[in-house]
């Protein structure tokens, strides 16, 4: 099968998106595009002070010869993180207000409304968004369009991200990341002429947000043998059974080769299709992306700059890839199961542990949030310790094959151009270390942190990775 066929047959899984135009020069099929999915719609070109003379500008003219009703919206920042304001701020494009767009942008003392007051009525005559950026403005107009219950354009600028496919967007809201539920793009449009002639950063940092499926993979088939999220088949399928030639090609892709890079950007496009057929980011991160909302939520600079969403998961991406390998040492066909069990603590206590946890976190209640969701009762613990310890040695080998070994991640990430160690985002190994209990707590989702607790082999297994001859040897 070739890209286009892979594709096409993914595009009968996608719930949301239609269309998905890939290749050298497809940005001219814009307005032809946006006629189909939108007929009689006027648009809104929204762009970024450095996508708008990449892209969008060109097809801001190009709309405007075939005749749609169009407005231009250029962010006026050099740096700009998915936050609520600007997901207002959009809301009021689509509604044709755009002097209040502009005042919210510039707003110095914005105070975040009810995030659950954003829906508008459907109605025709709200502007349609024609995303032109890369991750965070697509993710911004893919929520506002959700508010106004309709879709969107998306012209990408970069294949930085998995996100221009994907279902739910990432916004920072009240001091947390947080995944809102909306459909992905009607229809994408992926030009490769542009893509490929990003900045070298970006396109690294996309092929660290795919090879972050790797570990994702492993710590999902964790949770569908503890039986709280199984597999989805087809939407595991989709992109597990081509992810490992999508990352065979480091080297060309921070080459710039638009072969190599038009591969990466199917694999994040096929990754975001994932998410859409399961509903859910469950086939695209687990820990390998809490280091980086940790990040993002506290702001994280170095040398005074915020780091891009794929070089923080570069880096939980290796974390977690050490973590296997250090679990792959363990002999788990020896669980003293009833001990563990006796050793299990309560709901409360685990609540307790993570108020503790998150005591100074800008999200305080995080942890205490997500453990509630995801506790298991002292008799649920016995039975996926029992099915952990009768299935391990097939299990293991099956995780095996899922994962890559950090040494081999490592090398793939240096050649792609993407950080392989903490402290290329100026990170101390000690920092990173301080984040796993946070990350084992901070989403509901089942991780191997969590079955480490049950197992009694948390500490050890974390040690490991930073002791002598460890992956972050301290
Ligand atoms: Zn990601």
């Amino acid at each position: 099968m070739d890209s286009k066929e892979r594709i096409a047959k993914a595009l009968q899984l996608a719930t949301d998106t239609k269309v998905f135009e890939m290749g050298q020069g497809v940005s001219s099929m814009a307005p032809a595009v946006f006629k189909d999915c939108f007929p009689g719609r006027k648009a809104v070109v929204v762009a970024g002070v450095n996508t708008w003379p990449v892209l969008g500008e060109k097809v801001y003219s190009l709309f405007l010869s075939a005749g749609i009703e169009t407005q231009k919206y250029i962010i006026d920042k050099k740096e700009f993180h998915a936050e609520w304001k600007y997901v207002e701020m959009v809301d009021c494009l689509l509604d044709g207000n755009f002097q209040k767009a502009k005042e919210i942008e510039d707003s110095t003392d914005y105070v975040e409304p009810d995030a659950g007051k954003a829906f508008r009525p459907a109605c025709d005559s709200y502007y349609v968004a024609v995303s032109v950026g890369s991750g965070v403005i697509n993710d911004l107009c893919k929520l506002s369009s959700h508010h106004h219950s309709q879709s969107y354009l998306t012209l990408p600028t970069a294949a930085s991200v998995d996100g221009y496919s994907s279902f739910g967007a990432s916004i920072s809201y009240q001091n947390s990341k947080q995944t809102f539920s909306c459909p992905a793009p009607l229809a994408i449009i992926a030009d490769i002429d542009v893509i490929a002639a990003a900045p070298k950063k970006m396109t690294a940092a996309g092929y660290a947000d795919l090879a972050a499926k790797i570990p994702a993979g492993a710590e999902w088939m964790i949770a569908d043998l503890m039986g709280t999220e199984p597999i989805v088949p087809e939407a595991w399928h989709v992109l597990q059974d081509v992810i490992d030639q999508q990352l065979s090609n480091p080297e060309g892709t921070a080459k710039g080769d638009p072969q190599a890079v038009a591969d990466l950007f199917e694999g994040l496009t096929l990754s975001g299709i994932a998410m859409q057929a399961a509903r859910s980011s469950r086939p695209a991160s687990c820990c390998d992306h809490l280091f980086s909302h940790i990040l993002d939520m506290t702001h994280y600079r170095y040398n005074g700059e915020l780091q891009s969403h794929g070089f923080q998961v570069a880096i939980g991406t290796l974390t977690m890839c050490a973590v296997f390998d250090e679990f792959f040492k363990m002999d788990l066909s020896q669980l003293d199961v009833d001990a563990c069990v006796a050793a299990w603590p309560s709901l409360e206590q685990e609540q307790e542990r993570a108020l503790g946890i998150f005591k100074d976190f800008p999200a305080p209640k995080l942890g205490y949030t997500e453990i509630t969701k995801k506790y298991n009762d002292a008799a649920t613990v016995r039975e996926q310790l029992t099915k952990v310890k009768e299935n391990w040695p097939e299990f293991k080998e099956k995780l095996r094959a899922q994962v890559y070994p950090f040494t081999r991640m490592q090398a793939l990430m240096k050649a792609a151009g993407a950080p392989s160690d903490p402290s290329d985002l100026g990170l101390t190994r000690e920092q990173l270390r301080d984040m796993f209990p946070k990350v084992q707590l901070m989403r509901f989702r089942f991780n191997i942190l969590d079955l480490a607790k049950r197992g009694g082999f948390y500490d050890s297994l974390v040690a490991a990775v930073f002791a002598r001859g460890g992956a972050w040897e301290i």
